[in-house]
């Protein structure tokens, strides 16, 4: 197996140092385990957090050894009562081209007609759950509501503009970091409207965007761009706290938001959520999602980059903005 370890703790944003690509011999696989050939592998932003040595909801990658995180890939040989060579398994020992694991870690997945197994990392996979349960529950939309999103057109971010558009939302209005990704929020994903975060103050461009005020934000991004959702906040508005990208690479502490307490005179809700809470709502995610896909009626990009060798890279350019939609590593 050819697989990415973590060389060195990244100080700010990580380097192609922080990687290293080794090889490693596989053994076949022992009672209960098997051998899969991965076909697709994710890189995510949580990752960034994993790469450092503190204690978070996911705890830190050991430094020289391979990392982890989802992949996708056909079960070669099987040592374990039901997975069967040819089986589609999504996992979490990712990072590598081939994983030998207990096949209890793995979950065997059903590929859906004209759908790349890909999409298990991203539309129809964590991702897509936490776009669907972040807007649904924890930021309690209903229809007629005003929704920002930020980190728009990224692999959440898209689905969250998505789902609120067929679920009646008033006006859809998103923040990404580039001219062609903002096109593509109004032209192609049906956002009312969209505006470039580097053009000037997140304020000032939240505010021309939405004049009226918005209901609901969810917050991929943080700092600036939550600060600015607090000024644009109507009364009894709700904030889903999934991400705050912004500050993932940083070395001191951020300062914004500065106005928090707005909070309490507009009588907001702000709720953090970790997307493994919401798989009561996994079924009922996969139906709904999958039947918009099937309808057409749900659009998702993916951004491939291919070869092992290359995926530090995707890793470093996701937390740059080189992706639109998903960005996945195909084997
Ligand atoms: P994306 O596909 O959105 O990729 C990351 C994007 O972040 C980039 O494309 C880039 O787009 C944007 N970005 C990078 N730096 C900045 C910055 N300084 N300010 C604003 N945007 C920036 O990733 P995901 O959809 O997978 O994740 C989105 C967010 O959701 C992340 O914060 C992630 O940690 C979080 N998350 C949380 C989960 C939970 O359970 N709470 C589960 C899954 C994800 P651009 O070109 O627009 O800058």
């Amino acid at each position: 197996s050819r697989e990415i370890q973590l060389a060195a703790r990244p100080q700010g944003a990580p380097k192609d140092s922080d990687f290293t690509l080794v090889e490693r011999q596989l053994g076949q696989p022992g009672e209960g385990e098997v051998l899969v050939r991965n076909l697709f592998l994710t890189v995510d932003p949580y990752m960034r957090g994993r790469m450092n040595d503190v204690k978070s909801y996911t705890p830190p990658f050991a430094l020289n050894e391979t990392m982890t995180g989802g992949a996708v890939g056909e079960v070669i040989t099987s040592n374990a009562d039901g997975l069967k060579a040819g089986d589609l398994v999504l996992h979490d020992a990712g990072w590598r081209t081939h994983a030998l694991i207990p096949a209890k870690t793995a979950r065997k997945v059903d590929l859906l007609p004209s759908i790349s197994p890909s999409a298990y990392l991203g539309i129809l996979g964590m991702p897509g759950l936490t776009a669907y349960a972040g807007l649904l529950e924890v930021a309690a939309f209903k229809e007629g509501d005003v929704v920002f999103v930020s980190g728009a057109a990224g692999a959440v971010g898209s689905v969250v503009g998505q789902i609120a558009r067929l679920k009646g939302a008033g006006r859809v209005i998103g923040s990404a970091g580039s001219a062609d990704k903002v096109a593509h929020l109004t032209e192609k994903l049906g956002f009312d409207t969209a505006f470039n975060y580097k053009d000037g103050p997140v304020s000032t461009l939240l505010k021309e965007a939405a004049p009226d005020g918005i209901d609901v934000y969810f917050d991929n991004v943080g700092g600036d761009h939550l600060e600015a959702a607090l000024f644009a906040f109507n009364p009894f508005g709700r904030a889903a706290l999934c991400g705050a990208i912004s500050q993932y690479n940083a070395t001191e502490p951020a300062s914004a938001p500065r106005n928090l307490a707005l909070a309490i005179g507009k009588q907001l809700t702000l709720k953090g959520f970790i997307v493994s809470s919401y798989s009561h709502l996994s079924a009922q995610f996969a139906k709904e999602v999958g039947g918009w896909i099937a309808s057409g009626e749900l659009h998702y990009d993916e951004t491939v980059v291919e070869g092992i060798e290359n995926m530090p890279g995707a890793f470093m350019g996701l937390l740059d903005g080189k992706n639109t939609g998903k960005m996945v590593v195909k084997l």
